[in-house]
Formats: C-alpha cells, sequence, structure tokens
C-alpha cells in the first residue's frame, strides 16, 4: 500500500474470483461460465462493430434498453446497464445502505465485500440448518436486504411468496434481488416490479447468454430507482458499456431461444449430475442454478478439490465453517461432466482405500 491512499480504504478486503489458471488445461467447472459459446448472430454483431471502436459507446444505452424491454415487458426507463452485475450490485450498496444492508451468512461473497468498500453497516443473516434462507430474520432487520435467487453457492431458490412478504413488510427499503442464476429453472421476480417500487432485480449475461467475457449486467426496476442508478452511474462512467458488448447484447436477444435453449440443456444435465452424485454419497443440495453444491461423503471439500485439481477437473472450494465440507461444481457440457463424475469416483474409491 503507499502512502497515498486514503486512510478510509488502508483496510480494505478485495473479492477473490475464482482461479483461472494458465499452468494446464482444466475440465473448468469453478466459475460457473457457460459451457456453450455465445450465439452467433452477437459474435458477428461485436465484430462489426469493432470497426467503430474509434467512437464513444451510446451513453443513454438506447438499442439496448428497448431490447431488453421488449424481452422482458417492460419500459425502457425500468431498464439499467452496467459493465457487469457487480457494477450494479456496487452502485446500489453506495446508493441504498444508509440504514445498513442484511445479506445471509452464506451467500455471494462479493456483498460483504461492497459493504466493507462503501462503508454501509451488515447484518449478516444465517442460513436455516437446511441452507434456506431465513426471511422472517430479513424481515425483522432494518435497510436494504440483499438476497440471490437462486442463491450462491447453494443454488437453493426461495419460494416467491417469501419474497413477497418481505418486499411487503417495509415499503422504505429497498429489497435487491440478485438473479443472476435464474434462467436455469428458478421463478424470477421481475413481474413484480411494476407493483413494487422498491425492488430491484439485477441480471446478467454472464451465466445464461454466454458472455461473461463481455461483461453486461441489467437492473430492472422501478423507473424511480433506476433513476438514482443512472445519477450514481453519469457521475462515474457514463460510458460503462463498450460498443461490441451492446451491440454483441441486442442481436442476442433478437433470438433468446438460442440461449434459453442451452439453459434447459444445462438444467437436465444438472438433474443428472445431482442424482450421480447422490449415488456415490454426497448430499447435495436443491439447485435451480447452473452449479451444484455437493458435500462428499468422507474427506471434506478440499482434499476433494484438491485430488481433483490434481487430476485435471476444477471445482470451487469455499473455505468458511458451513461451506468447508462442500465443493461447488459448475454444470458444464455433458463430456465435461462425465469426466467429473469418473474422476469423483475415482477419488473416493482412492480415499476408501
Ligand atoms: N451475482 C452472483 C450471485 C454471482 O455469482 C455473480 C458472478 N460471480 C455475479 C452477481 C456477478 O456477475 P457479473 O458481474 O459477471 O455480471
Amino acid at each position: 500500500m503507499s502512502r497515498f491512499r486514503a486512510a478510509k480504504y488502508a483496510g480494505l478486503t478485495v473479492y477473490t474470483p475464482g482461479e483461472q489458471p494458465r499452468d494446464r488445461r482444466y475440465v473448468k467447472l469453478n466459475t460457473n461460465e457457460s459451457p456453450f459459446p455465445p450465439c452467433p448472430e452477437a459474435v458477428r454483431a461485436a465484430a462489426e462493430e469493432a470497426e467503430r471502436l474509434q467512437l464513444y459507446s451510446d451513453p443513454t444505452g438506447k438499442a439496448l434498453k428497448d431490447a431488453l424491454a421488449e424481452r422482458y415487458g417492460v419500459e425502457p426507463e425500468n431498464v439499467f446497464l452496467a459493465n457487469g452485475s457487480d457494477d450494479i450490485l456496487s452502485f446500489a450498496f453506495q446508493l441504498f445502505g444508509e440504514k445498513g444492508v442484511s445479506y445471509a451468512d452464506v451467500t455471494y461473497g462479493f456483498y460483504p465485500v461492497f459493504a466493507d468498500l462503501h462503508g454501509t453497516s451488515a447484518r449478516v443473516i444465517p442460513l436455516r440448518e437446511d441452507y434456506t434462507l431465513d426471511i422472517p430474520a430479513f424481515r425483522a432487520a432494518p435497510g436494504m436486504a440483499v438476497i440471490a435467487n437462486p442463491n450462491a453457492p447453494t443454488g437453493i431458490e426461495a419460494p416467491q411468496e417469501e419474497l413477497i412478504s418481505l418486499i411487503e413488510s417495509d415499503p422504505d427499503r429497498v429489497v435487491l434481488i440478485d438473479e443472476a442464476y435464474v434462467d436455469f429453472g428458478a421463478v424470477s421476480c421481475v413481474p413484480l416490479i411494476r407493483r413494487y417500487d422498491n425492488l430491484l432485480v439485477v441480471q446478467t449475461f454472464s451465466k445464461a447468454r454466454s458472455m461473461a467475457g463481455a461483461r453486461l449486467g441489467f437492473a430492472l426496476a422501478d423507473a424511480g430507482l433506476i433513476e438514482d442508478l443512472e445519477t450514481i452511474r453519469c457521475c462515474t462512467n457514463p460510458y460503462n458499456v463498450n460498443r461490441m458488448t451492446m451491440a454483441a447484447a441486442v442481436a442476442a436477444l433478437k433470438n433468446d431461444e438460442y440461449n434459453m435453449g442451452h439453459c434447459a440443456v444445462v438444467a437436465q444435465t444438472r438433474g443428472k449430475v445431482a442424482a450421480a452424485l447422490r449415488e456415490m454419497g454426497f448430499f447435495v443440495a436443491d439447485s435451480r442454478a447452473n452449479f451444484l453444491f455437493a458435500r462428499p461423503p468422507r474427506g471434506g471439500g478440499k482434499a476433494l478439490y484438491l485430488a481433483l485439481k490434481e487430476r485435471g477437473v476444477l471445482v470451487r472450494f469455499l473455505a468458511g465453517e458451513r461451506t468447508q465440507d462442500f465443493v461447488r461444481v459448475t454444470i458444464g457440457s455433458e463430456e465435461e461432466m462425465d469426466i467429473f463424475l469418473r474422476e469423483t469416483r475415482s477419488v473416493l474409491k482412492e480415499m476408501e482405500a
């Protein structure tokens, strides 16, 4: 750290993304990326747009806001765009966290980082014994509620009636539903934004639309919340979404069945992998996301993660009291998952011996 850094940022803890190793080729099941390429029209649109890179991107994002509004049955004034949904989460903590923020003890690891960065007081709400969200405890906590639904790393979906009860419990609190994984089989809260002006739904093109490298997140909410986000964005970086990403996203939305079809394939593979793991003696949480949170019958999460890594299969291990017994496994292609299951069986056999 240099001597120039503001004292209030001296003790920041940074978010640690999943490994992106370059030492060898892995079956990479550790960062919830899609095993499918982006849709061909999106790739073509991005390549064409690259010829105009001397020009700034549209700071209003009009074409993409129009396309998203049509896709989700809302108005363009209900749509916000950002360079990945992480940027939206950061803006939300900055804007709506004045009275504190509550989030689960086992959830997306970036939430505590944003709370720390923006000096927001955090209320950490333990998941219940069965790893489901304790919505009554969220209702009792003041300030913004932040809920990943489906939750990460568990993949468990919260019943929509419970989320509605939270949204209705205090009309003066913002409820942020992070739907990064919603397209893999969960029920979205997007239709509720017409009814509740305190609901902010955040989604991303990183998972369901195979565009993690393009960095595109979006939020859908009442026009008032969107205006707040626009204010912070325009005080930070009005050209926050680049030309190629915007063109690719508009093209992808013209043929959204391409990506939604792939989500259905992932959900199907997820079911098969979960069944195979349960047969091996794993406890597997009921996931509606593109990953599984699985506890091996022996050895713990770290031993399995390390043994699989040695065999060229990369899964995610999350240290921490309630996660250390588990691994989080991204659902890849059928072939990748066959390799994962084969290697997992072999590791368990070795541990038994
Ligand atoms: N929310 C959750 C729950 C996530 O797991 C992720 C991906 N790490 C994000 C948001 C951020 O996604 P992105 O910035 O790629 O849109």
